[in-house]
């Protein structure tokens, strides 16, 4: 079909991302080395095979006794006991604990046989010498099961420890570990093509020629598919031209990406040929949405064939702007990557905050505001971190936020309530932050 215009409305953020979203679902589960499983999904139930743990043990450095020698025991009143043995963590005993015995024990060693309780050595004398001539006189009586750790005190045999569809963080890692599970399985990372746009554009670390500027944009956007969770594929810099485009396009797909994500060429301008060429290779869902930064998006799918076959895969055309295409890539590509990880929650995590400045806001979009947040004793402020116009990278760099304007307001006056998107999942700036 040929591209026009007026045929696609201007959406909402909401609208736009259910559009996306649509088009996203979780992708198949992988057997994984654990760790390298953080952030993932469980695509398995995982069942403890063996207690944890496998064996009673102390809980403290000691003496593992019977309880019933220490009745009476008391700071006046020692009861004395002969040591047996020393027991260190990862051994097991050779003697047993009789009435009147102590096997000298560390933290982790399993408990001997015919002992039921430790007492620490905090309440304890020793004197003379392993093996033979040693006793302790021990200074207070102890219940039986005192600092004892039983077998399966922390998970039980058989007991299914983690669900499927369980997000994996460092605390599950370390249980599937101490379960024994080298590997597990886990939905699979989805493969995020990117690829710039621009006859402007150089890499890197090529020479600036007149009139050229380095890419940027493919990299923020790379690292931002590695913070997710995602693998990039660089596909390098594509020529404004239908031609060039459409074959970078289709290499993206012959690669096995399950996402394609452009920058540039999504405008007006006279070689933005992102549109004609998603349209003409497959179909435009949208390409406008109703914020600011980031009003000229596309989003669509491309049909290609790869070894024979037709393969479908979405596209979300980035605006070039190097701060559009970053908050572009927050609000839309961010959740369809979650999604294909299989991720349920797809909020950012967000905190409200106090605006330091007034913002104006007339033009009935969603504004997106570079802001460093600051948490002060009636809560959290938000102050603009310098100029927002979206070319304008460094801004970004010196903020932690995104201040959230609603289309709804006139403007945007010092002391208002805005809700902040954080950049750093989960970190919330400390007190008296510089
Ligand atoms: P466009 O949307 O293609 O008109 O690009 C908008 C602005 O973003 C222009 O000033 C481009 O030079 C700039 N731009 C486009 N792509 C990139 C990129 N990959 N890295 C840095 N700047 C870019
Ligand atoms: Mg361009």
């Amino acid at each position: 079909m040929k591209y026009r215009h007026e045929l696609y409305p201007m959406l909402s953020v909401e609208e736009a991302l259910e559009k996306v979203l649509a088009m996203f679902h979780p992708l198949e589960a992988e057997r994984a080395p654990v760790l390298e499983t953080l952030g993932r999904v469980l695509a398995e139930d995982v069942v403890a095979t063996g207690d944890i743990p496998p064996h009673a043990n102390t809980a403290m450095d000691g003496y593992a006794v019977q309880a019933a020698d220490l009745a009476g025991a008391g700071p006046e009143s020692p009861k004395r006991l002969r040591v047996i043995e020393n027991l260190a963590a990862g051994y097991v005993a050779s003697e047993r604990v009789t009435s009147g015995a102590a096997i000298r024990i560390m933290t982790g060693a399993p408990m001997p046989e015919g002992a039921d309780a430790v007492i620490p050595f905090e309440e304890t004398h020793q004197d003379g010498a392993l093996p033979g001539s040693a006793w302790v006189d021990c200074f207070a009586a102890v219940p039986v099961g005192a600092n004892v750790r039983p077998a399966g005190e922390d998970v039980r045999a058989g007991g299914c420890t983690l669900t499927r569809g369980t997000r994996i963080r460092p605390q599950e890692i370390g249980m599937l570990a101490a379960l024994g599970y080298g590997e597990v399985a886990v939905i699979r990372r989805p493969r995020v093509a990117i690829l710039a746009t621009g006859d402007e554009l150089v890499d890197v670390d090529a020479p600036l020629l007149p009139g050229k500027i380095r890419n940027s944009n493919s990299y923020s956007n790379a690292a931002q598919v590695l913070q997710y969770g995602g693998v990039p594929l660089m596909l390098g810099i594509a020529r404004d031209t239908v031609e060039d485009l459409t074959a970078k396009i289709r290499a993206g797909l012959a690669q096995g990406a399950d996402l394609l994500v452009t920058s540039g060429g999504v405008s007006v301008g006279d070689f933005d040929v992102v549109k004609t060429v998603l349209a003409a290779e497959g179909e435009i869902s949208f390409w406008r949405v109703r914020m600011k930064p980031g009003k000229p998006l596309a989003f669509g799918r491309i049909t290609a064939e790869v070894d024979g076959a037709p393969r479908t895969v979405p596209l979300l055309g980035m605006p070039g702007n190097p701060v559009s295409t970053m908050v572009s890539f927050e609000l839309f590509a961010r959740p369809a990557i979650l999604t294909m990880l299989g991720v349920q929650n797809l909020r950012k995590p967000t905190c409200e905050a106090i605006l330091d400045q007034t913002i104006p806001h007339k033009d009935g979009r969603r504004h997106y505001v570079r802001v460093r947040l600051e948490r002060r004793a009636d809560g959290f402020h938000a102050s603009l971190t310098g100029d927002q116009g979206s070319g304008i990278l460094n801004s970004m760099v010196r903020s932690n936020g995104l201040a959230i304007i609603p289309e709804e307001w006139d403007r945007a006056p010092a002391g208002a309530r805005v809700q902040v998107l954080l950049f750093e999942a989960g970190a919330l700036p400390p007190e008296h932050e510089s």
